[in-house]
């Protein structure tokens, strides 16, 4: 009966027939001859059997929506899905980058207000939403630095890093032509005399993260705002970390010029495997006339690309930056409001503290002990009985966790880099903690050949690092 019905002629006419455009891009060329492929063998597979291969290569992956992903640093923060879903609408993502202004004035609605918010949120003056990740956010802000100066006459060619800094930061200066002089941090936090030291008519500018890469807050951070202000400098903010001070202060507040959103990080956007990421810009208004253009304007009645920028240092990225993603930033700020972002960093900073509270007790963690968003343990002491910070977190993934951070921030010894973000429960984090701990009391032959139930067993890290394989077909 069912098999009748399904096959029923009328019934499958009543469905509706697709509307076809009639246009085909590329129906038109003429292959030519020796470029046509001739005897193609497409292999005969039944099609549960490509199912099954592909719905296993998806089991394979490991991601914020199959489990707990506490990687430092990175702020491996939950996609919400109603946020996935609107930025799937046709209208959102088949905007062309050349259509009229007039026909997509919605968009530029949202991108002006997301500007405005990210302003509010940083204290800024103004925003740029073209760099395409934080990395990008960072080389486009030491432009504007460097472009800065120059106006000015002055020719300073030094940006200073502390040793707790990611390595985008040098390598950021170091792509603007600059010289990096790293300073050495003194119990986890910015050593003044240090910085005092490096600090020179040659200092473009100072970058830091705050709180900085091992969960702690700069207390200082006037103070260095000053001393870099005094020297002529200018202060960058590395905002991979905003999402510990959402609303509790600001980098304006703190005395930054320039910082960069990770709105991955901080506004629940997805990673995405290194794209397509989104790293907007904020400066304080000397420095609006540099940016890049266009930004988006409003006159009142309608929204614009404003090309209107003096100075600006031009383009960093094509168009105007990663709309979906910016939609999908614009949409949680909506969705929170201002007291919702405040109450994400303080959910965020007791998540970590009390994963903090919890794991510190049975293992080393230096310097000071309250922390932010994230905190860093060193496997020092357990490198003694022979286990080392690689090893727990390839064992971990037996527990089937992805691993944290590990060997970074580089001032750590054997560190191991937990962020728990703001949206787990704490059944979750205590599930998480036990499986940390059940792993410091297993033999050391277990942890040390981990991880067992894994689809790639321990791969050689050393090797592939020097020598990667980067294509099937250079496999043995
Ligand atoms: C993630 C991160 C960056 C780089 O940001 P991307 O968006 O990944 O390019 C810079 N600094 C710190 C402290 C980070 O954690």
């Amino acid at each position: 009966m069912y098999r009748q019905a399904c096959y029923d002629e009328p019934l499958l006419s009543e469905i509706g027939e697709r509307e076809e455009s009639g246009y085909f891009p590329g129906a038109e060329v003429n292959i030519p001859n020796k470029l046509e492929r001739k005897n193609l063998r497409i292999p005969q597979i039944s099609e549960n059997r490509v199912v099954r291969h592909f719905i296993r290569l998806s089991q394979m992956n490991y991601g914020v929506d199959t489990g707990f992903y506490p990687l430092g640093s990175c702020t491996m923060k939950y996609n919400p899905k109603y946020s996935e879903e609107i930025a799937s609408w046709e209208k959102s993502s088949e905007l062309h980058p050349y259509q009229d202004e007039r026909t997509v004035q919605g968009a530029l609605r949202i991108m002006y207000e997301l500007q405005e918010y990210l302003a509010n949120i940083g204290g800024m003056g103004a925003v740029t939403l073209q760099p395409a990740a934080g990395a990008h956010g960072e080389f486009a802000g030491l432009r504007i630095i460097r472009a800065y100066h120059e106006l000015k006459g002055e020719d300073r060619d030094e940006v200073i890093v502390p040793d707790s800094a990611h390595g985008t930061n040098p390598a950021s200066a170091a792509m603007n032509g600059y010289k990096v002089i790293e300073i050495e941090s003194r119990n986890g936090t910015v050593d003044l005399d240090a910085l005092e030291a490096a600090l020179s008519e040659r200092t473009s500018a100072f970058m830091l993260t705050n709180p900085n890469t091992l969960g702690i807050f700069e207390e200082d951070v006037v103070k260095i705002a000053e001393m870099v202000h005094d020297a002529g400098a200018l202060l960058y903010y590395d905002g991979a970390n905003l999402n510990a001070i959402m609303g509790k202060t600001s980098p304006r507040k703190m005395g930054f010029d320039v910082m960069h959103f990770n709105l991955h990080k901080t506004f629940s956007t997805p990673h995405g495997g290194g794209g397509p990421g989104s790293g907007p810009v904020g400066v304080v208004e000397k420095l609006r006339d540099f940016l890049p253009v266009p930004i988006v304007g409003y006159d009142g009645e309608r929204y614009f690309f404003d090309y209107n920028i003096p100075y600006s240092i031009g383009k960093v990225r094509a168009y105007y930056g990663n709309f979906t993603v910016l939609l999908k930033a614009w949409l949680y700020i909506r969705r929170l409001g201002g007291k919702g972002l405040v109450e994400a960093s303080e959910m965020a900073v007791l998540n970590s503290n009390y994963l903090r509270a919890v794991l510190s007790k049975h293992i080393e963690m230096p310097y000071r002990p309250l922390r932010k968003h994230e905190f860093v343990l060193s496997g020092e002491e357990l490198k003694k009985k022979g286990i080392r910070t690689l090893d727990i977190a390839k064992r971990l993934l037996d527990y089937g966790y992805h691993a944290p951070t590990i060997y970074f921030p580089l001032l750590v010894r054997e560190a191991l880099m937990i962020e728990p973000t703001e949206t787990e429960s704490k059944d979750e984090l205590d599930a998480f903690a036990g499986a940390f701990l059940k792993i410091l009391e297993e033999d050391t032959e277990t942890v040390k050949s981990a991880p067992g139930n894994t689809a790639v067993k321990r791969v050689d890290d050393v090797r592939a690092a020097k020598n990667p394989v980067l294509s099937w077909k250079d496999i043995g």
